[in-house]
């Protein structure tokens, strides 16, 4: 489903001077697990990737973002069955949950991809089978450790006291036979890629820390499971499944076409950037690009891999109670406000805290207080005195535009609000200072003049917003676009 449509109209090309219009940009979220609910980490990742898909439409690209759920293997199998229901209902039911919560959010992915969707399957069928035909794969017993929750073969090297750290369960012994991938042949190829930033792995610490894997020795891999029973067959050998992992990744390029239509493979692949929190970077960073050029195919083009967060400084997890329902931020702030909440806190690409507390505190602070208050009282000035918009001088200056366009550009969304909210107190102070409510009729010219000037800031900054804040960002726009203005309910009440 598309919902480009949604985002256009009065956001028109704001004030870019590096105008390389018509350029494609192809960007990803993890498809999601669904054995777990939406939760804020999910909302994270994916109000992230609707901020860059929304700048580069802004901007004139040519933007196809994708999100979507992941929804075979064992753990869905045993989900399911514990919910005393069939894994296809059971996936169905969760996977409305995810849609809801990226209405709720305004996310305006352009395709959501589900892995049970026919096509998917099909074209996993078609890259299976041209592995299997470039000879890139050999039938091997595996006999080892197999954690259900991470749905991955796991060393003795790997476990504490012999559990599965994330998991805190003991590994199930299994031994079975499975095709397994000739990575060897592939690692200094993949290295010298990302080495060389062909494959671009940001943030840099991220790069380093993947080509630290190279050093730990990658061994081949098995990609498919004789007893895992939800999941698609091997086309070659229908005994098997395809290992969960190897099929989940192939979604990047099931969606747009791969094996059915080459011209719209080609229009989007390779993808400008993977989207993703670290704990799935080896997947992505090295078996996905092997296994793409194993195919003949191109590797993706870039990486970024954001952090992990803490709640209130706990670690989020369903024993602790402590699990955000993004649905419920959403209630409580709108969606603009969460989004900007949820991308301020901390830099993006590091680790860091959400703090509760702070949601409401900084939704006062800048939101209400700031940019709402700003906006409520220059319309209420302009409306009073019946003061027609001019075309105004623009009072941003084209470096303090070029600045904020490159630190979205570069991922950097916490510091390119920060100069967004900067400006918001200049435009605050500018009218404290100019108090165009205290000059009188004789002075009528300055107060057009001064209110007009803070309209122009408004509507300039609004476009700068619009990535994060869409919602306001349009009705900022239409409201103070004139000619005449009218004082509106606010925009963020305060909380
Ligand atoms: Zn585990």
């Amino acid at each position: 489903m598309s919902l480009r449509a949604k985002c256009g109209a009065s956001i028109t090309t704001p004030i870019y001077h590096d105008l390389n219009m018509n350029k494609k940009f192809y960007i990803t979220t993890p498809i999601y697990y669904v054995n777990d609910q939406p939760h804020i980490g999910h909302a994270y990742t994916t109000v992230a990737a609707d901020v860059l898909a929304r700048f580069h439409r802004q901007k004139g690209d040519d933007v196809f973002f994708l999100t979507g759920t992941d929804e075979h293997g064992a753990k869905v199998a045993e989900s399911a069955k514990l919910a005393g229901q069939k894994p296809k209902e059971f996936v169905d039911e969760v996977v409305e949950l995810y849609r809801i919560a990226w209405k709720n959010l305004n996310i305006t992915h352009d395709e959501f991809i589900r892995t049970t969707d026919p096509a998917h399957i099909e074209a996993v069928g078609k890259f299976m089978q041209k592995l299997m035909d470039n000879g890139r794969l050999y039938e091997d017993t595996y006999e080892g450790l197999y954690c259900v929750g991470c749905e991955k073969f796991m060393t003795e090297k790997e476990l504490v006291d012999g559990y599965c750290p994330d998991h805190r369960k003991k590994p199930k012994k299994i031994k079975e036979k499975n095709y397994f991938f000739k990575l060897a042949k592939y690692l200094d190829q993949v290295k010298d890629l990302i080495q060389t930033d062909q494959i671009n792995i940001q943030p840099a610490e991220m790069k380093k820390e993947v080509l630290g894997l190279f050093k730990q020795g990658l061994g081949d891999f098995s990609v498919s499971r004789q007893k895992v029973k939800w999941g698609i067959p091997l086309p070659f050998d229908p005994a098997h499944n395809i290992y969960v992992w190897v099929e989940a990744l192939q979604n990047y390029i099931s969606a747009i076409g791969y094996g059915d239509n080459r011209d719209e493979f080609e229009r989007w692949w390779p993808a400008d950037c993977h989207l993703m929190a670290k704990d799935i970077l080896k997947f992505h960073a090295i078996y996905w690009p092997a296994l793409l050029l194993a195919v003949g195919e191109k590797p993706p083009k870039g990486l970024f891999i954001h952090g992990f967060f803490s709640i209130n400084g706990q670690k989020m997890s369903k024993s602790l109670g402590n699990v955000i329902n993004p649905n419920d931020l959403v209630e409580q702030y709108g969606s603009d406000a969460t989004r900007y909440l949820l991308l301020s806190q901390f830099p993006f690409g590091q680790d860091g805290d959400i703090k509760e507390s702070l949601f409401a505190e900084k939704y006062n602070s800048d939101l209400a207080n700031g940019l709402g208050n700003l906006a409520s009282r220059t319309a209420k000035l302009l409306e009073k005195n019946e003061i027609e918009i001019k075309s105004a001088k623009q009072p941003i200056s084209d470096k303090v535009i070029d600045d904020i366009n490159d630190q979205i550009e570069r991922y950097k969304f916490d510091e390119a609000l920060k100069s967004i909210m900067r400006l918001v107190a200049e435009a605050n102070k500018y009218l404290d200072q100019e108090a165009p409510w205290k000059l009188t009729e004789a002075d009528s010219e300055r107060r057009s003049e001064v209110l007009n000037n803070v309209a122009s800031w408004i509507t300039t900054m609004a476009r700068l917003f619009y990535p994060f804040m869409p919602i306001a960002s349009h009705s900022l726009v239409e409201q103070f676009t004139g000619p005449k203005v009218k004082k509106e309910e606010g925009l963020f009440p305060r909380k």
